[in-house]
């Protein structure tokens, strides 16, 4: 039993709130409540655990070595693919371990991990040919995050003016299964723990062609499954489909069939109003990832038109850039007021939501993200007395939240009822050291 000072109940800001929980779900909330005999403490204010929708585990290596070399998102891809030589199984699940322990220091709940360096630097097969998968399942139960492994197809080097593919090169011999069937006859064999989910994801237009998102798109419906896919993250993506099919990614992807409830574009930062009208009456996701989105240069995503038009907006840190839900939460308002003059297109509610509820959905936790009774029990405690936080107006403490706070003003975690955050310390992993060591080894290898 937990007794919160203020938690955000149902999306509401309530005050001393008594929260049971039995068998990772929540159970009675009452409000108001004095705390029971034997209750724990949730200081400051209590929000539902945030999802990030959208990561590349091994893309955290790259923090503070890709900023001041100039260039491009194509140049920055260089660097990219370097981190991904070194990658084994051995060596990833290290890196995940801690990448996944500091998520869950800063408040996620759960992750969607894009997952695409399947194979052997030479392309050949591991024994277990989920050898790289299993290493970030088993880095997430150890680091106590529920996952989504977004299993992605990735089968082309690129697009050609006249519709062609090119063929795989250089590190991408890592990425490709060779087809839509080989893809699914590999992660057939995945095996799944509690707290695991298993999706699809397309790389992108210039992976994937429309034929195969269509076979993809098939395999998600039949199972009931998330599917993902990078959307128009750069104007040249957007002119060489264009050139290719003579169509817009969002376009590719709706003839496709992949569009829908459990469709979620990735960034979707350069789209045509038709693109928005589409991806907002399919009910899809969206999920934006600001940090990383301004990390690359990639621009702006039209949030505020988005929403209106009906689609579900959802966050992911991506890159790993910055590793901090409030941050990614405030830039989508923030950001939209830097694109339109106009503050207050979205509401604190909505910015906590995206963070939390509409991300666990689109990786397929429908049950999660909103303290209430029957959900998945996960409580994350934000401090509202340190520096950043303090004088924040305790009838406004979402609001201070959202806007003031970052990650390390993180108190608690609990995830699935699991206490695995306690004063702002992961309970199993030194996520410090172990990011220090893990990448080292990556670099050195
Ligand atoms: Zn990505």
């Amino acid at each position: 039993v937990y007794h919160a000072d203020l938690a955000v109940v149902e999306g509401v800001v309530r005050e001393h709130v008594t929260i049971h929980v039995e068998d990772g779900r929540f159970g009675a909330i009452e409000c108001d409540s004095e705390p029971p005999s034997g209750s724990e403490r949730l200081r400051g204010l209590t929000v539902p655990s945030m999802a990030n929708a959208h990561s590349h585990a091994f893309h955290r290596a790259l923090r503070g070595r890709a900023q001041t070399a100039g260039g491009s998102f194509w140049t920055w891809r260089e660097l990219m693919y370097s981190a991904v030589e070194g990658l084994d199984p051995d060596n990833y699940f290290r890196l995940a371990r801690a990448a996944f322990a500091e998520m869950v220091l800063a408040g996620f709940g759960a992750v969607g991990e894009f997952h695409y360096v399947h194979h052997r630097p030479d392309g050949g097969r591991y024994d277990d040919t989920n050898a790289m998968g299993s290493a970030l399942l088993a880095a997430a139960s150890e680091a106590g995050i529920r996952i989504t492994l977004l299993d992605t197809v990735y089968i082309h080097g690129g697009l050609a003016p006249d519709g062609a593919t090119k063929p795989i090169e250089g590190a991408q011999v890592r990425f490709d299964d060779g087809s839509v069937d080989a893809w699914a006859e590999r992660i057939g064999s995945l095996v799944l723990a509690d707290g695991q989910r298993l999706g699809a994801a397309v790389h992108s237009v210039r992976g994937v062609d429309p034929g195969s998102i269509s076979a993809v798109a098939a395999w998600a419906d039949d199972g009931g499954r998330p599917l993902h896919a990078h959307v128009s993250e750069q104007p040249a993506e957007n002119e060489a489909c264009r050139a290719a099919y003579g169509r817009t990614p969002t376009e590719v992807f709706a003839s496709a069939g992949a569009l829908g409830e459990r469709f979620t574009a990735v960034h979707a930062t350069h789209l045509t109003r038709d693109d928005v009208a589409v991806l907002g009456d399919s009910a899809s996701s969206v999920c934006m990832c600001p940090t990383t989105e301004r990390d690359l240069g990639d621009g702006i995503g039209p949030s505020g038109a988005l929403g209106a038009a009906g689609a579900r907006l959802a966050l992911g840190s991506d890159s790993h850039a910055v590793v901090d839900p409030f941050e990614e939460a405030r830039a989508i308002e923030l950001d939209e007021r830097l694109a339109t003059g106009r503050r207050g297109v979205h509401s604190t509610e909505s910015l906590l939501e995206m963070a939390s509820a509409n991300g666990h959905r689109c990786l397929g936790w429908d049950d999660a993200g909103v303290i209430a009774n029957g959900c998945r029990a996960d409580l994350v405690s934000v401090s509202l007395d340190s520096v950043r936080t303090a004088g924040v107006d305790r009838g406004a403490a979402l609001e201070g939240v959202l806007f003031a706070a970052t990650s390390v003003d993180v108190c608690d975690v609990i995830i699935d009822g699991q206490h695995v955050v306690v004063d702002g310390h992961h309970v199993r992993i030194d996520a410090a050291a172990e990011l220090t060591g893990s990448i080292a080894e990556l670099f050195a290898s």
